[in-house]
């Protein structure tokens, strides 16, 4: 088989989740966008409804739709995009709580759906999506007679905690929030590891129940092992892949592996001093990387290997990541839909 093998440990993505939610006092969510971070929204879901989590964020309503008819009834969906032109139905059928970003969808959701659950998008500073103090303090009263679900903001730098921004931010957000009676939530994963006050009534991690960095903590959730196509001698001063790019410098043997950036191994770690793995042996990535297809040094063995280990207990996808210059969110979501998935406990 030519098919390399994603293994998702669902088990990993509960504990993962159960030891954030222990460092809080309040509610934990999940976000669960982008198909769960790249690993299957519905399967990621439906894990962590089991391990308690009673409310889900995605990007869009498609994407709240998915779930819904996933999680069933129970849960409540918050769709970080609020209500767009056109996501009426999803909203309606999924019984979604778009969090509403401005003025504009404020009045398209009570317009389109009166009564039905909202919550409120707050900018605090990092000018991506919410509505801005001017906004705000206008609508204020009007949003907050209206008995919102969940009035939100969302740090920019919460992956470096000495950052200035993510006191200036909770600040701004208090200003904004203090005295209203509404739940609400600042914290993602950065958030939630900053401490107590940046907590408020919600967290809503995403990448820390993935295992990746900024929670230190977490165990690993994928495995990636692909197969061998092709193993072969090449003599000192042979060229091996794309634009010659790399030379052998010795006489060595190079394995061929069924995975390349079609495959979601973004190319830039051809050059970065990408790894992977045969049991405990590291071994170099050599050359570029092609569309189905890396290259491997294996000189090392002692017998050539039937399949090549890319993420697992050696190689976290924050250390992929940092192979191809990039973070591990990016590595995750791009995890191509051509590998074959096996879910474990
Ligand atoms: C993606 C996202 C999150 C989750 O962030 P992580 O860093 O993955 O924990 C939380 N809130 C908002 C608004 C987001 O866009």
């Amino acid at each position: 088989m030519t098919t390399a093998i994603l293994t998702i440990d669902t088990g990993a993505i509960a504990r993962n989740w159960q030891s954030l939610d222990a460092r809080t006092e309040v509610e934990t969510g999940a976000v669960v966008k982008a198909n769960g971070y790249g690993l299957g929204a519905p399967v990621v879901a439906r894990v962590l409804a089991r391990a308690g989590c009673r409310s889900f964020f995605v990007a869009t309503a498609e994407e709240g739709a998915t779930l819904r008819a996933a999680l069933g009834h129970g849960p409540v969906i918050y769709v970080f995009s609020g209500h767009m032109d056109g996501d009426t139905g999803a909203i309606r059928e999924g019984r979604l709580t778009p969090l509403l970003n401005s003025v504009d969808q404020m009045l398209r959701h009570v317009e389109a759906l009166p009564g039905s659950p909202f919550g409120l998008q707050l900018n605090t500073g990092m000018n991506r999506l919410g509505m801005q103090a001017s906004e705000w303090s206008a609508l204020r009263d009007i949003a907050v007679a209206q008995r919102p679900a969940l009035i939100m903001s969302h740090l920019a730098c919460s992956d470096d905690p000495d950052h200035e921004m993510n006191a200036r931010q909770l600040r701004q957000f208090q200003e904004m929030t203090d005295g209203i009676d509404a739940a609400r939530s600042l914290a993602a994963t950065g958030g939630l590891l900053l401490g107590e006050e940046y907590h408020f009534d919600l967290c809503r991690p995403g990448v820390g129940i993935y295992g990746g960095l900024p929670f230190e903590g977490a165990e690993a959730v994928v495995t990636l092992d692909a197969p061998v196509i092709q193993v072969r001698d090449v003599a000192q001063g042979a060229p091996v892949g794309y634009g010659n790019g790399w030379t052998a410098p010795h006489a060595s043997r190079i394995a061929t592996v069924s995975a390349g950036y079609a495959d979601g191994l973004i190319r830039a770690m051809g050059s970065g001093g990408a790894q992977v793995y045969a049991g405990d042996v590291a071994l170099p990535v050599v050359g570029r990387v092609s569309m189905d297809l890396i290259t491997v040094d294996v000189t090392a063995l002692g017998e050539d290997p039937a399949h090549l280990q890319l993420l697992g207990p050696h190689q976290s996808v924050d250390d992929l990541a940092d192979a191809a210059g990039t973070i591990g969110y990016e590595i995750l979501t791009a995890l191509g839909h051509r590998y074959a998935r096996r879910y474990t406990e």
